[in-house]
């Protein structure tokens, strides 16, 4: 006999976690399954910090959720002490024909028309001022450069770590370090088996990031991918002043430089010898995440470095002092898909989220959990399966 609950939910990541917290909020009997033991470093969740933003240059649909989500963090921060959102501004940096050749092109334009859609105070910098305020940033007279206050950084292991402590003090069961094989619906119920044990539950959420194609048919995904990611922390130089890296002087960035992707970053949170984290995306070449290099070779931190680092960051150095590589899981256009599984009505799918999903996971947890309990939510409907 396999053990009843309202919610079994497999993947204890970003959204995961945050969907085990809001299921045993609600006083839900929840289990949540996973392969290791989140906050781990081999999926899509590690590396210290996530840019969160409202105003989003990847669309106006996404805001409802960032909004949400800020409102969650703070909320999580209050019940459990732990320091998770630094909200010390975001700036979207743009030149005329200076776009990312692979990028949004409108990724500034989109931006603005979010933050007007969502209501929340800009500023537009000419490319000197912005020089003048942040003098870290070696951006050219005639960029333009969008600036907020409600933009910053997340710290994505500590979000993890602590919505899963409040999900099981609130009763989840967590079963780390057990792999979900296989589901199957039958009778209003979804049958999980394990290597372990079999469960059954009402709803079944798959939050199993750069693994969901092992468990979602590909024809029902068109496009699904896994792109191998990497991140460097580059140090700051001795003749530098630190001070312009930290947070208060160094907003989050993502900038649309004249190379293949755009760029993005985040302040010091250490001394110049933590380095400053700058990294760039690519989505040519997929991988997979059970057979894939885990580390950034040398060659790979100097073409960052060169391309991407150098020519903007003058005060930053070559050497890079930490690396970390992480996965992508993206369908096209980097669109969400958070909606009922288009087979299996018991199952609601809340991955991938492409590249730009953390900021919002509060938020998508907390809506993935009213979907399935039959409560109101917000509007998800931009996010579903299409074929
Ligand atoms: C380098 C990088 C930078 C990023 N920057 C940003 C950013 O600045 N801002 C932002 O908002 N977003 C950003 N993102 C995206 C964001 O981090 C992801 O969208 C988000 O973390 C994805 O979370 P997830 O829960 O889908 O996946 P994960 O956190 O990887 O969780 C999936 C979990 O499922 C488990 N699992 C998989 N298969 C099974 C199975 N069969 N049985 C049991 N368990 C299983 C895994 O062990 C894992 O713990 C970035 C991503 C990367 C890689």
């Amino acid at each position: 006999m396999s053990e009843n609950f309202d919610a079994i939910i497999v993947g204890l990541g970003a959204m995961g976690s945050a969907a085990a917290y809001q299921f045993a909020k609600r006083r839900a009997k929840v289990l949540g399954l996973d392969r290791y033991a989140p906050p781990h470093t081999l999926g899509s969740t590690h590396g210290e910090t996530r840019i969160t933003r409202v105003a989003n240059g990847e669309g106006l649909e996404y805001s409802p959720l960032a909004l949400r989500a800020n409102i969650l963090w703070r909320e999580i921060e209050r019940e459990s002490g732990a320091g998770l959102l630094t909200q010390n501004g975001f700036a979207a940096i743009a030149g005329k024909k200076r776009a990312a050749k692979a990028g949004n092109a409108e990724f500034l334009e989109v931006t603005i028309a979010a933050a007007k859609a969502a209501g929340i105070d800009y500023e537009i910098f000419a490319g000197k001022e912005f020089r003048e305020r942040f003098p870290a940033f070696n951006v050219q007279d005639d960029d333009t450069v969008y600036f907020d206050r409600v933009g910053g950084f997340l710290r994505p292991e500590a979000c993890v770590e602590t919505q899963l402590k409040l999900a099981k003090n609130k009763g989840a069961e967590i079963h780390l370090n057990e792999q979900v094989l296989t589901f199957e619906q039958t009778h209003g119920m979804v049958r999980v088996k394990t290597a372990a044990a079999e469960y059954s539950a009402k709803t079944l959420v798959l939050a199993a990031g750069p693994w969901l194609p092992e468990l979602m048919e590909a024809k029902l995904m068109p496009g699904l991918k896994v792109t191998r990611q990497i991140v460097c922390w580059f140090r700051v130089k001795a003749a530098a002043r630190i001070e312009d890296f930290q947070p208060q002087r160094f907003p989050v960035f993502v900038w649309q430089v004249p190379a293949e992707q755009i760029s993005y970053g985040f302040p010091a949170l250490g001394g110049r010898e933590d380095g400053v984290k700058v990294s760039t995306e690519q989505y040519a070449v997929a991988v997979d995440p059970d057979n894939m290099d885990r580390t950034v070779s040398v060659a790979e931190q100097n073409a960052l470095y060169d391309e991407y680092v150098g020519p903007y960051f003058p005060g930053l150095d070559r050497a890079c002092v930490r690396s970390a590589v992480c996965l992508y899981t993206s369908v096209p256009d980097s669109r969400f898909v958070i909606d009922r599984h288009p087979v299996h009505s018991g199952v609601i799918v809340a991955s991938p989220c492409s590249g730009h999903g953390f900021k919002h996971s509060a938020a998508i947890g907390e809506a993935v959990a009213q979907m399935a309990l039959g409560e109101p939510h917000l509007d998800l409907s931009e996010f579903r399966f299409r074929a």
